[in-house]
């Protein structure tokens, strides 16, 4: 079986020098635990943080071991004593970047995987959505007729946010995404009322075009240029969630601040930064929510996706530089 160590710390841009895949031998499951072969990983732009050796809401990767992360699989075996978990179930947990694990059987979630195809539970249905939901509901507290821009509208959170806007009665929702193809999936499929490549214009005059009257929520994916830019057409009031600033996680020395924060004062803006893991507790009626709406259409949703896992680097690199539309995954071979 397979796994991913990081090896050394990333200077900018992660290089395949930063990582190795190992062989190794996976034991059976000792009592209390299951063996899980993994059909699916998750690859988030929050694993470059991890890398970093500097303290964080979520703990550094060590050197030369395997590396964490969300993913899905089949339990394959089931430890003495385990309750709850059966041989061939599905379950969600946090050993990614591998194709096979043992764990505590108390740390995999068994999930439905008639309600969705399994690998949803780490997009739409899972972390994914929950932080798209929790962040357009309770942190910018959205509320019916208001103007939602979304920056990384054709990421996996992205587009979440944006069409929990449109159903819970945004009066337009605005999104920017890099490349035409992108833009058109937000508009066509996606349910966006108007949308902008950010590739192909200055943030200032993107945002201008696309928001001739401002916005009063905005829902902050990329932060640096855009997050600088999106102030000025915040109207009163408005509601800045701050979701994530991938714009700059490659960076090697920390990028200037928006030099429009000053707007916020004259406008009463609310900036507020959140973590999705303070939020777990709204797991329950956002799955609720979703799975309607994943059921009758309301809400659609991209997957993009590699095969094996010697890919799974290769996918990471892609999720930080726009490879994806919708959530970034990794297929592992069935075998
Ligand atoms: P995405 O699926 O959105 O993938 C990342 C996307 O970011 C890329 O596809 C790319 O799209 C875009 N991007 C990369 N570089 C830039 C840049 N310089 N300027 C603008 N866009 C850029 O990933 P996720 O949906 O998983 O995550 C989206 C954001 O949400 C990230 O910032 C992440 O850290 C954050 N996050 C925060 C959580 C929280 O609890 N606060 C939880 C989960 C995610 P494009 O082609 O459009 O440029």
């Amino acid at each position: 079986s397979r796994q991913w160590s990081l090896v050394a710390r990333p200077q900018g841009e992660p290089q395949p020098s930063d990582v190795r895949l190992d062989e190794v031998d996976v034991p059976d499951p000792g009592p209390g635990e299951v063996r899980v072969r993994n059909t699916w990983l998750s690859v988030d732009p929050y694993m470059r943080g991890r890398m970093d050796d500097r303290p964080s809401y979520v703990p550094p990767f060590r050197l030369e071991e395997p590396m964490t992360g969300g993913a899905v699989g089949v339990v394959e075996l089931v430890g003495d004593g385990v309750e709850g978990v059966a041989e061939g179930d599905c379950v969600l947990h946090d050993r990614g970047w591998r194709e096979r694990a043992v764990l505590r059987a108390d740390a995999v979630r068994v999930v439905d995987a008639d309600l969705a195809p399994a690998q949803a539970y780490l997009g739409v249905l899972g972390t994914t959505g929950l932080t798209a939901w929790v962040g357009v509901l309770d942190v910018a507290q959205m509320r019916e007729g208001d103007v939602v821009l979304v920056s990384g509208a054709a990421g996996a959170v992205g587009s979440v946010a944006g069409q929990v806007a449109r159903l819970k009665g945004a009066s337009a929702v605005v999104g920017t995404a890099g490349g035409e193809e992108k833009v058109r999936w937000l508009l066509d499929d996606a349910g966006f009322t108007r949308a902008g490549d950010h590739r192909s214009a200055s943030p200032a005059d993107l945002l201008r075009d696309l928001l001739p009257d401002g916005a009063d929520v905005y829902f902050d994916n990329v932060g640096g240029p855009t997050l600088e830019a999106a102030l000025p057409r915040m109207r009163d009031h408005g509601r800045v969630a701050l979701c994530g600033a991938i714009s700059g996680y490659n960076a090697t020395s920390a990028p200037p601040g928006p030099r429009t924060l000053g707007l916020a004062i004259g406008k009463r803006l609310r900036l507020e930064g959140f973590i999705v893991t303070d939020h777990l507790d709204r797991t329950e009626e956002f799955t609720r929510e979703m799975a309607g709406w994943i059921a009758r259409g309301d809400v659609v949703y991209r997957e993009t996706a590699t095969e094996g896992v010697e890919s799974a680097f290769d996918a990471f690199r892609g999720v930080l530089s726009g490879a994806n539309t919708g959530k970034m995954l990794v297929r592992l071979d069935p075998d």
